[in-house]
């Protein structure tokens, strides 16, 4: 058996003691430290980004505009730069945006995806070899239904994930949401971003989830609460426009929250960065605990139906990340303290990343023997074990 240190994140809170790992499974929670941790810190769940688009991380300049200057289909701005891109860009944007998020204690994302069946195929390739888990979201290479294409999309994607109801004859969403559901696949879509929609509408299509709802009533939020419909939402996106996820009443009103990074041209796919944003962007409006904020950044990992699986319990998949921040008395805050610097083990399945020693990072930085600054990717590792 292995161990990990420090405090450990179960379902009913914080041990300070060890987790024991043997064969990928989390074999025991103890009170008692162990003799030879391989890390020592604040053990979580892996976190799960629970909305990405990383097929635009390529796209690097500066961006100015609206959500449907840049984002919307056809014609924004996205959507033009994927058209004329090569695969290698696009896969080498994804390439990155994971290694940033597995470096950031991410060991999980719902992806939605762009550029049909090319897209979908453009995200395995960009995760090949790294234990992180897509979850992929893929949608009509055109703004229209055509049966076969949906069919090939729902045989290599987990599910499909829409842009929004306003993009699309509502008759097409309805037959997208049916053929995901029929392939016992997920739905999810875009909804109340740019201003409010039906909410009885999104629901009839029985989503997963749904994403934003920025622009939402108390009422529609209490009926996404009312009917297990959690929202994941994506608080720094939000702010690029002027605008914010109303975090307290989501929570008062009980609706289920994950949270997402968007799009990565945009944001960097850090959830430590999104974590800290979320939980000022909630003080502004209201009450808010840390521990809500980092819950949200955990769920969603094991499947949307679990009631509550933002800690470990034995018997599952040993899937962590250890943050090698200063303890003080309540964790959760600790997390809050935390950067993607402070990320030492990220340990998914099979394979393993571990940071070099901090305390040579906290040095200036200094040439290696190999004559690449410490701390760079290149001094890090993933090893087999
Ligand atoms: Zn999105």
């Amino acid at each position: 058996m292995e161990s990990v240190n420090g405090s450990v994140l179960s379902v009913k809170g914080f041990i300070d003691g060890s987790i024991g790992i043997e064969d990928g499974v989390v074999v025991e929670l103890s009170k008692k430290k162990a003799a030879d941790p391989a890390a020592t810190g604040i053990v979580l769940p892996a976190f799960c980004n629970a909305h990405t688009h990383l097929g635009d991380a390529f796209i690097r300049m500066k961006l100015e505009g609206t959500v449907e200057q840049l984002f919307g289909p056809p014609s924004g701005l996205k959507h033009r730069m994927l058209a004329k891109a090569t695969e290698k860009e696009v896969v080498s944007g994804i390439e990155g945006a994971i290694k940033t998020m597995v470096h950031g204690g991410t060991g999980s994302f719902w992806d939605f995806r762009e550029t049909g069946i090319d897209g979908a195929r453009m995200l395995f390739k960009g995760c090949l070899g790294i234990g992180i888990e897509p979850v992929c979201m893929g949608r009509p290479k055109a703004m229209e239904y055509s049966k076969e294409e949906v069919a090939a999309l729902l045989r290599i994607c987990d599910g499909l994930g829409i842009s929004s109801m306003r993009d699309w004859p509502y008759s097409e969403v309805q037959k997208l949401s049916l053929d995901a559901r029929r392939a016992g696949k997920a739905f999810a879509i875009h909804c109340s971003e740019v201003n409010r929609e039906d909410i009885d509408k999104a629901l009839d299509l029985k989503p997963a989830f749904l994403v934003h709802m920025i622009y939402a009533s108390e009422s529609d939020l209490q009926r996404c609460a009312d009917s297990s419909t959690p929202i994941a939402i994506c608080p720094r996106s939000n702010a690029f426009f002027g605008k914010l996820p109303n975090i307290p009443m989501m929570l008062s009103k009980g609706v289920t929250l994950m949270l997402g990074t968007d799009n990565a041209m945009l944001n960097t796919p850090s959830m430590l960065r999104e974590i800290d944003f979320a939980f000022r962007a909630a003080k502004l409006q209201g009450d808010v605990s840390p521990a809500d904020i980092v819950r949200m950044a955990i769920r969603g990992r094991k499947g949307l139906s679990a009631p509550d699986n933002s800690g470990f319990r034995i018997g599952d998949r040993a899937r962590l990340a250890v943050l090698d921040v200063p303890a003080g008395k309540d964790p959760y805050s600790d997390v809050l303290r935390a950067t993607d610097a402070d990320v030492a083990l990220v340990w998914l399945g099979e394979e393993r990343w571990q940071r070099q020693e901090k305390e040579s990072r906290r040095e200036k930085p200094r040439k290696s023997e190999s004559g690449r600054p410490r701390g760079s990717h290149r001094n890090t590792r993933r090893r087999r074990r």
